[in-house]
């Protein structure tokens, strides 16, 4: 791929940069991470989320790959790559969006009627209402299918009973997408049903979970009798597997993986600051080999990715390079974080932002990237995709297939 802006690009990013110039304020690099699980402590951030995310939509810079009647701007990858890429330079109110924009609006416009996407897509682009996933249950991650959430018919409505984990936002959410299981008595990805559900429903209690870096972005959410109607139904009953499936495809493309370039920038920052043996870190031999892997590495994450975007502006779908790019940049970033703080001394295992250099960046990111390891498919998760679809070796044995769900042991006595 040329990685050069096309004349078209050029003009687009510098519209870009205008609108966010005249809206919003320069990031100051050395402020301190903004976690992925970054959370609205209070009202007034998510009310500040909220009104950004509405200025964008009033002024058209909203989710831009959409199309136009559901809220769009009908335009291509590449602008939309154009504009994170700009939009990352500014110092910016939480994305409480990711999930909604990237996962739960394409489920809704693929597999939802006419009415639901009326009622939900436009408010969803606004950002208006925000929205949680309600897929991984206690017993229930990597594999997703074996959940135990159930919904039971009751005339025009449906009834929930269960609990789910690790759902991001939805102490803060007005709608959730839930998967649940209508028929115990078909083989585990065939008795699943996906609904929309209205996350101030009685009998829903969403319990935040705290996290090492002592931020909550995660819950337990617990349904009692929950009553769900028939209309809020995406896709047919006993096919929410299927709509699973393109929520969690669009899941590999809006985590991403980054190649960890931006880290690895201040990597060198530290060495630069920092002291070995009377000299600056980055002068010993010791340092600047591991600062050489750490570049090998995260210029080779970069060309892979190239690879993902070239496939997708020629309109075909990624291969099992996305999972080489997590699996490989995520241990990456975690490795960076260890030997920034190894070389900030003593100092860098402290949590204190008012003592830690950089206010605390690299401890922040260091506690998150074990969460970046696990969400949207483990390390060993990753790893079977990549031993089974890129280097053909035999597949996992699966004692389940066909087997109805009832009948699946549990493991549990008795
Ligand atoms: C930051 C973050 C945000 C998240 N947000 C959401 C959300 O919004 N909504 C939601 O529904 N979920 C969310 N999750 C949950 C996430 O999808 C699950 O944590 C993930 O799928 C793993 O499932 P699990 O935690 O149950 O681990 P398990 O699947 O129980 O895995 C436990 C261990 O066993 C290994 N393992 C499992 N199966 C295999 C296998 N077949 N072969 C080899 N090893 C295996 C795993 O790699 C792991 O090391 C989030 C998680 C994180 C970390």
């Amino acid at each position: 791929m040329d990685f050069e802006d096309t004349p078209e690009e050029i003009a687009f990013r510098g519209r870009c940069r205008a609108w966010l110039e005249a809206n919003a304020k320069p990031l100051d690099p050395s402020a301190s991470a903004r976690s992925a699980l970054s959370e609205p402590e209070d009202l007034d951030s998510l009310a500040g989320a909220k009104a950004w995310q509405a200025k964008k939509f009033d002024e058209g810079w909203a989710v831009l790959t959409w199309p136009k009647e559901f809220g769009g701007q009908g335009l291509g990858r590449m602008e939309a790559i154009i504009w994170g890429q700009e939009e990352a330079k500014f110092d910016l109110p939480a994305n409480l969006y990711i999930i909604g924009h990237g996962m739960l609006g394409p489920t809704i416009m693929a597999h939802g009627t006419e009415e639901q996407k009326e009622r939900f897509v436009r408010d969803m682009a606004r950002g208006s209402e925000i929205w949680c996933q309600l897929f991984s249950e206690p017993s229930a991650g990597s594999d997703l299918a074996g959940l135990r959430t159930s919904a039971v018919r009751d005339g025009d409505d449906w009834i929930i009973n269960g609990q789910k984990i690790w759902s991001t936002g939805a102490q803060w959410s007005d709608w959730g997408m839930i998967v649940t299981r209508t028929d115990p008595n078909a083989p585990k990805h065939a008795g699943l049903t996906y609904f929309i559900l209205d996350m101030r429903s009685p009998g829903v209690e969403a319990r935040p979970i705290k996290q090492i870096n002592g931020a909550s972005g995660f819950n337990e959410v617990f349904f009692t009798d929950v009553r769900v109607s028939d209309k809020n139904r995406l896709g047919a009953v006993g096919e929410g597997w299927k709509v699973a499936l393109t929520t969690l495809m669009n899941e590999r493309v809006a985590i991403g993986a980054g190649s960890g370039s931006g880290a690895f920038r201040k990597l060198l920052d530290v060495a630069r600051v920092s002291r070995r043996n009377g000299r600056p870190a980055i002068e010993d031999a010791g340092v600047r080999q591991k600062l050489a892997d750490f570049f090998i590495t995260s210029k080779g994450l970069q060309y892979t990715g190239y690879r993902t975007l070239s496939a997708l502006l020629r309109g075909t779908t990624p291969g099992p390079e996305g999972s080489i790019g997590k699996a490989v940049g995520a241990p990456m970033t975690q490795q960076m974080a260890a030997f920034a703080m190894e070389l900030q001394g003593p100092t860098g295992a402290l949590v204190e932002e008012s003592v830690v250099p950089e206010d605390g960046f690299w401890q922040e990111l260091y506690l998150g990237t074990p969460g970046m390891r696990i969400a949207g498919g483990t390390d060993e998760i990753l790893r079977n995709i990549i031993a089974e679809r890129v280097l053909g070796l035999p597949p996992e044995i699966r004692v389940d297939k066909g087997v109805a769900f009832r009948d699946i042991p549990t493991g549990s006595a008795g």
